[in-house]
């Protein structure tokens, strides 16, 4: 089969593998059906996550049937439609039954990471019937898409962990696919703001158009006094980081409102500066969250009634054979305009 190789920072290469095999009772053998790529793959290539070893197979998002299943499981039949959700989880262990699925001791994000993903033909998928989702018939694919990974990343990373709540003030720093996931799933809560930070002009425009209440330039040296105009010079309730630099964690330092969270989503690759000399009395709160995707389920509900259409991030498709192009097109968005490149498979 045909799948999109990592070989250590820089390197990839489209090539011929070997179809996967069940190796364990509970697995399954899915045959993708559409892919895409993640701001995480990048990080990846950058050679920000050690786990990635040369030879693996990226991707950990994606939709497809099930193409077999091994003994153990009961819950998925040959030819189901599916999701594949970022995080593998068994169910069981100590932190599965806590809804801590991201730290599975037997799976979490593995998948395009510790094991090979799904940026392939085939994919095996441990733990079947706790990571896959069967897909309510007569939903758009590639909307499904954008639930492996991006909605409850945005959602429980950003929105939850963030206190979003009926008139509250949001800012999300980065205005990416992750930042925008976070801005759809964040109007579930009527906050009275949402504030989009960027660099970028056509993505700020994008989060104009998908509902943030105002979009600033983080370029501009008043970004800072910017937001504190908009909120009556408090700051924000919920500062969001969605970009995973330390020049983006350190401004949600200086926009959160005393009270505040500042909620981290980004992935970081270099320690960030934390000023505890400011912030040690100011009641805010700091998360950070690998996505459990415990949420997936709902969030599948809410495409499924149209309460949100996360379609519209998907900007260029391509054919798997075309990969190396999806990669050069997403990983140049300032100058393409991607969001989520969408890939046949
Ligand atoms: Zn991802
Ligand atoms: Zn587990």
């Amino acid at each position: 089969m045909k799948a999109l190789v990592y070989h250590g920072p820089g390197r990839k290469a489209l090539e011929e593998r070997p179809k996967p095999a069940l190796t364990a009772p509970g697995d399954a053998i899915v045959k993708l059906t559409r892919t895409t790529i993640c701001g995480t793959d990048l990080h990846i290539l950058k050679g920000d996550v050690p786990t990635c070893a040369p030879g693996r197979i990226l991707g950990h998002e994606g939709v497809g049937i099930v193409e077999a299943i091994g003994a153990g499981v009961s819950g998925l039949a040959v030819g189901d439609h599916v999701l594949i959700s970022c995080i593998t989880s068994c169910g069981r262990c100590e932190n599965c039954r806590r809804g801590m699925y991201s730290h599975c001791e037997t799976g979490g994000w593995i998948l395009g990471n510790a094991i090979d993903g799904t940026q392939a033909e085939y994919v095996r998928i441990p733990h079947a019937e706790t990571s896959l989702y069967r897909i309510p018939a007569g939903l758009d694919e590639e909307a499904l898409v954008m639930l492996s990974d991006i909605l409850p990343t945005g959602f429980e990373c950003g929105v939850l962990n963030g206190k979003v709540a009926p008139g509250s003030t949001v800012a999300i720093v980065g205005a990416g696919p992750i930042g925008l996931a976070t801005l759809l799933t964040a109007q579930f809560y009527s906050p009275a703001q949402i504030i989009m930070i960027d660099l970028d002009d056509h993505r700020l425009a994008v989060a104009q158009r998908f509902g943030a209440t105002a979009i600033l330039d983080s370029s501009r040296s008043d970004v800072v006094d910017q937001v504190k105009a908009l909120t009556g010079g408090r700051g924000v309730d919920a500062a969001i980081e969605a970009v995973g630099v330390p020049a983006t964690f350190e401004l949600c330092q200086d926009l959160v409102a005393p009270g505040g969270v500042i909620a981290n989503i980004g992935v970081h690759g270099i320690k960030a500066d934390l000023h505890l000399e400011r912030l040690w009395s100011a009641n805010i709160s700091i998360t950070t969250r690998l996505v459990d995707t415990v949420t997936t389920p709902m969030l599948l509900k809410t495409v499924q009634a149209g309460k949100i259409d996360p379609k519209r991030l998907i900007t260029h498709r391509f054919k798997l054979d075309e990969v190396m192009d999806a990669y050069a097109t997403f990983a140049e968005a300032a100058r393409t305009e991607a969001l989520k490149v969408l890939i046949e498979v």
